[in-house]
């Protein structure tokens, strides 16, 4: 049983909503206050949340800032205003989708879908990923973030560890300068992938692994980077 809760101070569009997904077997409940509706999300296990911009008492903005403390579920937003959905995108509040009113219901029932189903991949993705990736004396743990030389922590920032855990949870692949920028800077738009080359160098630098070592970051040149698996 997938749930959804829709937090829309309309009452037409929400009960349009609620009407379209129900016929295609989701459980629908339905908010239609600001406050109210991040208490309900956050208090019960929903699937989704269908979240309005211009809300009573609490808006669309605040709702998501703090759901994302608590819960990583797809939010899709929904607002009349193209240029709200702007503002909340460059806000980086962490909303998966979005969908400009009027949109079509079934428009609506297929982003639901989609998200959803992106959401259970990655689930998936992430409780089949090992405790801890091993190369020579290096160690990387996905789950403590933590990051190991022997017996020394090794501190890294969040996107330092991004590369280093895509390149060890990929041994013996070379993976180029965009394949990387692509997974780990995605979309940001302030980012360019010479970006890729300077976190490999930091890397390095931190890692102190000799480079005929086991956990070594090896380039390619004029393809990309590798960790080699020695055994
Ligand atoms: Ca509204």
């Amino acid at each position: 049983m997938t749930k959804i809760l829709i937090i829309e101070d309309e009452k037409t569009i929400a009960n349009l909503e609620k009407d379209y997904l129900e016929i295609n077997q989701f459980t629908v409940e339905i908010e239609n206050n600001g406050r109210t509706g991040l208490r309900a999300a956050l208090s019960n296990a929903y699937d989704l949340i269908v979240l309005d911009l211009t809300l009573p008492e609490l808006d669309g903005f605040e709702i998501c800032r703090e759901l994302r403390k608590h819960k990583d579920i797809p939010i899709i937003i929904v607002s009349a205003k193209e240029n709200e959905i702007d503002k909340i995108r460059g806000l980086g509040l962490g909303a998966d989708d979005y969908l400009v009113k009027p949109f079509s219901p079934s428009e609506l029932v297929a982003r639901v879908r989609s998200n959803i189903a992106m959401y259970q991949r990655l689930k998936q993705s992430i409780a089949t990923t090992p405790k801890e990736f091993r190369m020579g004396e290096l160690r990387v743990s996905p789950e403590s973030r933590s990051v190991f030389n022997g017996d020394k922590e090794i501190k890294l920032t969040a996107k330092e560890f991004e590369v280093l855990l895509l390149l060890i949870s990929h041994p013996n692949q070379v993976l180029t300068k965009e394949q990387i920028f692509e997974r780990i800077w995605g979309f940001d738009s302030n980012a360019d992938i010479s970006t890729v080359t300077v976190h490999v160098k930091k890397l390095r630098e931190k890692l102190e692994i000799a480079s005929a070592q086991p956990g070594y970051i090896e380039t390619k040149w004029g393809v990309g980077y590798l960790i080699r698996y020695l055994n």
